[in-house]
């Protein structure tokens, strides 16, 4: 393993080569979403930071220092990660194992790592990181890892060199499921790429699971059969759907938002191959042929969507909220 066998991230994997190739700086901040892959680049670039012959691309992946971090054995590193179902690191971890270990100096590395999630570090535990970050020993090198860092101290985003991870592009997504699934069907790796908007992460977790491409299915027979179904229909049978789905009903409106994206596409050029369900395509233009619909009924479904979710996060009336937009979503939907 080395930088390249980390898909996409060309940016913050290049900023992170230069100082492989010199005299790294004492501390560096991975900043990106949950799920985007910080502590898997952290932990290539700790390697290349711990091994004999590193290069731009990181560890040599050979010399035992590399070996050693393969096995996760190597004693120059160490890891502070916040426990599952915990709120915050204690403060007394992080002294007992990170303040209390920095002045001993590395056993087989030119230089100690520490990688630290700094998302569960609470103020107390900044400030009792902050005087070491100040003035690390010279063999010490803290990389950070924080999905949002305005919740860090100032001090500390000044004390480290921050290097920004951004969502991956569709294609680099289902690269990622393909490789750790590859009985993955392609229609539904697209389908989990594009609803995890660019984190590999939280894509990958989708693909565990059925109810987005059960879902999504069912959502889009729902929208093609809006413009023909019955007010009676539409007020029991479809809105006892959603009700059982209520838990998770803000995915169901970015799925939604998803399925009006398509339409458009369909709409604009039929003939894409940005269209995620051949099944449903010939489907799809039958009911945009039919009902005459355009970019601008289905730009107003989509404002719709966005009405319905403000709603919803409003706490409204669950009923009254999904009633009225399958309601509303039906009259731009039909004709005139
Ligand atoms: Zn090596």
């Amino acid at each position: 393993m080395a930088f390249t066998d980390l898909i996409g991230q060309q940016q913050a994997k290049q900023r992170l080569g230069v100082p492989l190739m010199g005299e790294p700086g004492h501390a560096f901040l991975l900043i990106g979403p949950s799920g985007i892959g910080k502590k898997s680049l952290a932990r290539e670039f700790a390697k290349g930071l711990l091994c004999a012959h590193p290069t731009e691309n990181g560890g040599c992946g050979t010399c035992p220092n590399c070996i050693y971090m393969r096995e996760h054995t190597h004693p120059d590193y160490r890891e502070l990660l916040l426990d599952p179902g915990e709120k915050n690191i204690k403060v007394a971890e992080v002294r007992s194992k990170i303040l209390s270990d920095v002045g001993i100096m590395s056993q087989i590395a030119q230089r100690k790592v520490y990688l630290i999630d700094a998302d569960g570090l609470a103020e107390e535990g900044q400030n009792a990181l902050l005087k070491t970050l100040e003035e690390p020993p010279k063999h010490v090198v803290f990389l950070l890892t924080v999905s949002d860092d305005s919740k860090l101290l100032p001090t500390i985003l000044s004390r480290t060199v921050s290097v920004r991870l951004v969502p991956n592009t569709e294609e680099e997504v289902m690269e990622a499921i393909t490789a750790a699934q590859p009985d993955t069907l392609p229609e539904e790796a697209r389908l989990y790429a594009r609803f995890s908007g660019g984190i590999i992460g939280y894509a990958l977790n989708l693909s565990n699971t059925s109810w987005l491409v059960n879902d999504w299915e069912e959502l889009t027979d729902l929208i093609l059969r809006l413009p023909e179904i019955t007010r009676t229909e539409l007020l029991n049978g479809i809105y006892t759907f959603f009700d059982a789905e209520k838990e998770h009903f803000l995915d169901l409106l970015a799925l939604m938002s998803m399925i009006f994206d398509e339409m458009a596409i369909a709409i604009s050029d039929p003939k894409s191959e940005r269209l995620h369900d051949e099944g449903k395509k010939d489907k799809m233009i039958s009911v945009i042929r039919k009902h005459r619909l355009t970019l601008g009924k289905i730009g107003k479904c989509s404002t719709v969507l966005g009405e319905t979710s403000k709603a919803f996060r409003a706490n409204g009336n669950f009923e009254i909220i999904v009633c009225r937009m399958l309601l509303a979503l039906k009259k731009e939907l039909s004709n005139g």
